[in-house]
């Protein structure tokens, strides 16, 4: 029924792996997602999708506690080169090689920016366990703001 002249000139990418792409692309991963609910079931009150302005740097972690200064980001494997799962050489790495060192480096610079305007970054790669990284957030939120720290009584 379809003549081949009706056909683009390049290709579409195949059905399967634009959805694929559209999966990873997503903001509201899946990880995310469920630590933010085991965050929230621990009682933990915390913002999402706040884009800060720092002095050289202007991230947007992913979970924010404002009151702790506590900012949480969950780093996928594949766009932040996790030391497990990061590198998968053969998959077109000229394209994708510099586009992922970018990622890294606008990372670490997010990282210090935070660091220096008096925030502690905790990063959580989405191969954890959920409930481990959920503890790792708690016990870092609350050490942030237990009195001491702060020199204020609670
Ligand atoms: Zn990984």
């Amino acid at each position: 029924m379809t003549r081949s002249s009706d056909l683009p000139a390049t290709a579409p990418p195949t059905p399967g792996r634009s959805r694929n792409m559209a999966a990873i692309k997503r903001r509201d991963t899946k990880p995310e997602r469920a630590i933010r609910s085991l965050l929230h079931a621990a009682g933990k009150r915390y913002r999402v999708d706040v884009r800060l302005d720092l002095e050289g740097a202007r991230p947007r972690p992913d979970i924010l506690f404002t009151r702790a200064k506590v900012a949480v980001f969950v780093d996928g494997c594949f766009w932040h080169c996790c030391p497990e799962h990061g590198r998968q050489p053969g998959v077109n790495a000229g394209y994708w090689g510099p586009k992922l060192e970018r990622n890294v480096a606008r990372d670490r610079a997010a990282d210090e920016a935070l660091r220096a305007a008096g925030w502690t970054v905790v990063r959580v790669w989405e191969h954890e366990p959920r409930d481990e990284a959920a503890a790792r957030i708690i016990a870092t939120v609350e050490a942030a703001a237990a009195p001491d720290s702060s020199g204020k009584p609670k």
